[in-house]
């Protein structure tokens, strides 16, 4: 069994502390820290007064976007589903292109996003992003997700930005994040 989902097992038995943990697998409580802070990151656990405690559904708020902390419009979202399951929400394919960097990509089970124009859920993957254009419906600099480069094209003709595949938004958002002021692209 892997280290975290042991440790997982053993906080839901009553294990609290760090120095329980490395204690029982006779590591380094360096390597149990770095445990901990993953899965932390994932939201699996939480640290209550230097107790280590599982994290409770209702406390995994689904709603909020990981990057920003806005609601998410379910019709905008962005969503990375991890390797066992894990869900990490973001507000707008802007958060969504943000939030990539701090995932670790082999980790990622499947990145969907809806259409911007049909609703339709979609690959994030494999969608073409309108970035950098005037129309921001959610976060700026926008990203706005398409499932055909057609419509992203057409899009982008009336709002500016340019049109992209998944790993040019994400290094086009970089970019544009560049120096933190909000640049607007015009046709
Ligand atoms: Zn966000
Ligand atoms: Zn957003």
């Amino acid at each position: 069994m892997d280290r975290k989902e042991e440790i997982l097992r053993l906080i839901e038995e009553g294990y609290r502390t760090a120095k329980e943990l490395a204690r029982h697998f006779n590591v380094s409580l360096m390597t149990i820290y770095r445990d901990l802070k993953d899965l932390e990151e994932e939201g699996l656990i939480v640290r209550r007064h230097g107790n280590i405690e599982l994290k409770k559904d209702q406390e995994i708020r689904e709603d909020t976007c990981a990057v920003c902390g806005k609601d998410v419009d379910l019709r905008l979202a962005f969503i990375y589903i991890l390797k066992g399951g894990k869900k990490v929400h973001a507000c707008c394919a802007h958060c969504g292109l943000i939030l990539v960097k701090g995932l670790d990509r082999d980790r990622i089970e499947v990145a969907l996003t809806r259409d911007f124009i049909t609703c339709n859920p979609i690959n994030a993957f494999g969608a073409f992003y309108v970035v950098g254009g005037s129309a921001s419906p959610c976060c700026s600099p926008s990203a706005v997700a398409f499932a055909d480069r057609e419509t992203a094209e057409k899009f982008a003709k009336g709002f500016g930005g340019d049109v992209v595949s998944f790993d040019d938004a994400v290094l086009k958002m970089e970019d544009l994040m560049k120096g933190g002021q909000r640049v607007d692209i015009t046709i």
